[in-house]
């Protein structure tokens, strides 16, 4: 089975999250590393929700390569898919279903190398196989496996996220949280009676929209973002109404202070109540980092010309993955096209799988096989 097949097997496991039921997905992955002669383990943070772990060889001498890549997709979209999304229909060079780019084609591609270089990880660093539930909407299954001892050690982490095969060297942060605002409630008729948290939410926003982070500009990622996403309050015309939500999502930077910008938005915006529901640090490897420079290399014949240092736009396990594997440098790096991702009709190209398997068999060799 090549890396394309083995992405068709992938589509057709349903995987849509919410609810995520990547357990047999899980589980057939799981399967064929144990026989190619990984130690397979499984996390499930919740019933069905299954993370995978394979470890190939290792030494003490140096950390293994971790490669990364999660198992949900993302609903399929109220639009009508002219192809079906599960079956693994192709046409020309592409190949069509929910989660072709994002990302199963990238966890197909890292399967198949895993596999072809399982014979040749005895005695080096060897590499770490991490699979993972939960990961739209908020990496949840990554945030609870890096609660575990599971993940053990790495050394450097590929993301194998759709990027057309250009290793981009990181992705900003997020905050999230809801805000509600409490007044009191009065008839429509009395305002002066009551207290109106529509009123309050508002003066919040409005202060939120000019929100300064006082950070420096990062020289690739540019500045920390701010939106209000979601604004909801009052239950009738004629009523004052006594609670207004909102919703913001905030995208840093290295060198922003989570904690501190967390606070400063609490003063600013009074007296809500604050629930910050994912808080997720940015990710960055220098691009002269020596690690990343190889990945340059190696990536260079694949692209017909040396990557430059370029970001993603979107988030990933990294962010967690990088609570235990501190320091290591992290490239996101995979077969699926960015702009496909979580779209009506997604695909793939089949040639971009091929390559992807090349790469990574070739940064798996270069991994364990140099003495650095
Ligand atoms: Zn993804």
């Amino acid at each position: 089975m090549d890396a394309v097949a083995l992405t068709k097997t992938l589509l057709q496991f349903d995987t849509i999250n919410p609810p995520g039921r990547e357990r047999d997905c899980a589980h057939h992955a799981g399967a064929m590393l144990q026989e190619w002669g990984y130690k397979v383990e499984y996390h499930e943070y919740a019933d069905r929700r299954t993370s995978v772990i394979a470890q190939g060889g290792g030494n003490d001498e140096k950390k293994p390569l971790c490669l990364t890549g999660h198992l949900d997709v993302v609903s399929l979209g109220t639009r009508k898919w002219a192809h079906d999304p599960f079956s693994g229909e192709t046409a020309g060079d592409k190949l069509y279903g929910r989660g072709s780019s994002d990302m199963k084609a990238g966890v197909a591609a890292i399967l198949i190398a895993a596999r072809s270089m399982a014979n040749k990880l005895s005695g080096t660093p060897g590499v770490v196989i991490v699979l993972t539930a939960a990961e739209e909407g908020g990496c949840i299954g990554s945030k609870k496996l890096a609660e575990t001892q599971l993940l053990g050690k790495a050394g450097a982490i590929i993301v194998g996220e759709p990027t057309s095969n250009y290793p981009f060297v990181g992705h900003k942060g997020s905050i999230k949280f809801n805000a509600s605002f409490r007044g009191v409630s009065a008839h429509g008729s009395m305002p002066h009676l009551g207290e109106n948290a529509v009123y309050k939410a508002a003066r919040a926003v409005a202060k939120l929209e000019g929100f300064d982070f006082k950070a420096r500009k990062h020289p690739i990622m540019g500045e920390p973002t701010l939106n209000v996403g979601t604004f909801e309050g009052g239950s009738g015309v004629n009523l004052v109404p006594d609670l207004a939500k909102i919703g913001v999502d905030i995208r840093t930077v290295p060198g922003v202070d989570h904690k501190k910008i967390i606070s400063r938005l609490k003063t600013l915006m009074g007296k809500a109540d604050v629930e910050v529901f994912s808080d997720l640090p940015p990710v960055w490897t220098a691009p002269d980092d020596e690690w990343m420079q190889r990945v340059f290399e190696i990536c260079k014949p694949v692209l017909g010309r040396k990557p430059k240092a370029r970001t993603a736009t979107y988030m990933t396990d990294a962010a967690n993955l990088l609570k235990v594997y501190a320091g290591a440098p992290t490239v996101v790096l995979g077969p699926g096209e960015a702009q496909m991702a979580h779209q009506t009709d997604e695909y793939c190209s089949m040639e971009r799988i091929g390559e992807a398997v090349a790469i990574y068999e070739a940064l798996i060799d270069d991994w364990t096989t140099k003495s650095n």
